[in-house]
């Protein structure tokens, strides 16, 4: 039995997940700003999920956003949790449950996630983007994380889109895919368009009323992710998509337009273009599932 959780920048979720996937009932917390209020939150989530787990945990699991050293389980410089940095999670989650723990990144456990039981299961090779608040990936090939010779391996997030957008990227420069294709462009693009709205969630309600200038944005958003997945599959020759995140809801608004796109740009490279881009299931849990995927591989000895 494991717990599984996803240590994000506004909320902390997990659950028990045993070793085929079934999974008990997910608690979320919201993460308070203060190093203080995350250890007090996580310690409420960790002991209310054992409290549910029907038999003892073997080993913890968390995916958080980097970078990290997971070796020591130290948050470096996180850009969206600063007040995290020096954190020795390893240590806090020895002390408070006795339990060893396993670290990973957040979209990299999302994509595992997803060859494991969401969107591609079963596929071996395959390249998966969490689209929200920011802009992770996670390239799997044989069923393991590829890394390169990186310690936390590509960040996909930060390959340059073009110039135009003036925001800066958590990572000091302008022009990353991330600040092209994250929440925040999002909105943009629907302000541009005439959309006036508080949060993101008012854009669904437009879309169910096939509202013109909400579905111009979403099919200039999937412009922007057609011309994205263009350079990601040339580099890696991988052409299973599966999209993650918040933002993956509001693909069947979205996803005609990328594939447009991709078709036209490879019109002459016909073998790169996706065999398929698959939309997760249950965006959730991805990073829960892809935590449970790595602690299972790890008690049977291959990890
Ligand atoms: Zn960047």
């Amino acid at each position: 039995m494991y717990l599984c959780i996803d240590l994000g920048g506004s909320n902390i979720r997990g659950t028990w997940i045993n070793k085929y996937g079934k999974s008990g009932r997910v608690i979320v917390l919201s993460r308070p700003r203060s190093l203080e209020g995350t250890r007090e939150a996580l310690s409420i989530v960790i002991e209310q999920i054992k409290k549910d787990c029907p038999e003892k945990v073997q080993l913890m699991g968390i995916a958080s956003a980097g970078p990290m050293d997971f070796s020591r389980g130290v948050y470096l410089y996180p850009t969206n949790m600063p007040e995290l940095k020096d954190f020795n999670l390893k240590e806090f989650i020895l002390q408070i449950s006795g339990l060893d723990l396993l670290l990973e990144n957040d979209a990299q456990a999302a994509a595992l996630g997803e060859i494991f039981k969401g969107c591609l299961a079963g596929e071996k090779d395959a390249l998966v983007f969490t689209l929200g608040t920011g802009l992770g990936s996670g390239v799997i090939m044989n069923q393991e994380i590829w890394r390169g010779k990186l310690p936390a391996g590509p960040e996909l997030g930060h390959l340059y889109l073009g110039p135009g957008r003036k925001i800066r990227c958590g990572c000091g420069q302008t022009g990353c895919a991330e600040t092209w294709l994250n929440a925040s462009a999002l909105k943009d693009l629907a302000r541009r368009n005439g959309v006036e709205m508080q949060s993101l969630k008012e854009l669904d309600s437009l879309l169910l009323e096939r509202n013109a200038q909400a579905m111009k944005t979403l099919e200039q958003y999937g412009y922007r992710l057609g011309l994205y997945l263009c350079q990601v599959v040339s580099i890696f020759g991988i052409t299973k998509i599966g999209l993650a995140g918040g933002l993956s809801r509001l693909a069947p608004y979205f996803i005609q337009s990328a594939h447009r796109t991709l078709a036209h740009r490879l019109a002459r490279r016909k073998w790169l273009i996706p065999e398929s881009i698959c939309i997760s299931p249950d965006p959730e849990m991805s990073a829960l599932w892809g935590m449970c995927f790595l602690m299972f591989r790890k008690s049977r000895g291959n990890a």
